[in-house]
């Protein structure tokens, strides 16, 4: 997987896809991520990338002019690849969203507005799709962009120690994931629920599926609306739903 941001802040984006799992994956080659300062590709001594809107207003828009010609260097150097723009006018990302991009491509190109925007030009001409990560709006697109870039990577092999350290995560199939505990076994008087100490893979597993519908029941509806429960093929996994229902409508005191 190859990510190209273009930005006015790479140091911003280096600073934090240089750390940690990202980090180390990009420095074993199992991602290639490079970032572009579009300030390089204006033509004015200025280096100006923005300009006043057109038709009045305050803020300033980016010019289509840098932008083309730093993507168009882009696709000189890395080869083409598939554009988005970070906006909060996007489809909004989420996970199946990154799966279908990560199924469909290996070269994406994200650009990262500021100001008010950019020109509507550049994103007639070049841009493949604009993606939203929420109806929120943020200063500016490295944010968002390193959002999605993170979440792509996370599926490359290699970055990961094992698939199962994604797709068992809240979302990979519309659930969210079950709470998490760690030593020690009792703080401030909380106990490790007891399961999680029984040595039993299937009491575990059981248990932390119950918990997941459970949890998604409870904080996102919406979400659990959505999960096709013919998916489940056997009668134990029709059994530990069935059980998560009857203890949450115990719990909420039905
Ligand atoms: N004037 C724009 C609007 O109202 O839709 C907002 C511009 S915002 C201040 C500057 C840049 O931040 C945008 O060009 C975009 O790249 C990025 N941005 C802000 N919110 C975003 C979001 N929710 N999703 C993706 N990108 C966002």
């Amino acid at each position: 997987m190859r990510i190209d941001f273009m930005t006015l802040f790479p140091d911003a984006i280096e600073a934090m896809m240089g750390q940690s799992i990202i980090g180390r994956a990009r420095e074993r080659g199992f991602v290639t991520i490079q970032t572009h300062q579009i300030r390089d590709f204006t033509t004015n001594k200025q280096m100006q990338v923005d300009d006043y809107p057109y038709g009045g207003g305050r803020g300033a828009v980016m010019q289509a002019d840098p932008l083309y010609r730093c993507w168009q260097h882009v696709r000189q150097t890395a080869g083409e690849g598939y554009t988005i723009y970070l906006s909060p006018c996007g489809r909004t990302f989420n996970q199946q969203v990154a799966k279908e991009l990560y199924a469909e491509h290996d070269h994406i190109i994200l650009v990262c507005g500021h100001y008010e925007g950019v020109d509507q030009r550049f994103i007639d001409e070049c841009v493949d799709e604009e993606l939203s990560i929420g109806d929120f709006v943020v200063t500016g697109g490295e944010i968002p962009a390193m959002a999605v870039a993170d979440c792509l990577c996370r599926m490359a092999p290699g970055v990961l120690p094992e698939e199962s350290c994604y797709t068992e995560e809240s979302h990979w199939d519309g659930l969210l994931e079950y709470p998490q505990y760690s030593r020690p076994e009792v703080w401030h008087d909380r106990a490790v629920p007891a399961v999680l100490l029984s040595g039993h893979h299937g009491n575990v597993a059981d248990w932390r599926r119950k918990e997941s519908y459970k949890r998604t029941m409870v904080r996102r509806p919406d979400l659990f609306a959505r999960f096709d429960e013919s998916k489940l093929t056997t009668k134990h996994d029709r059994k530990v739903l069935a059980a998560a229902k009857e203890e949450l409508a115990a719990e909420m005191g039905e």
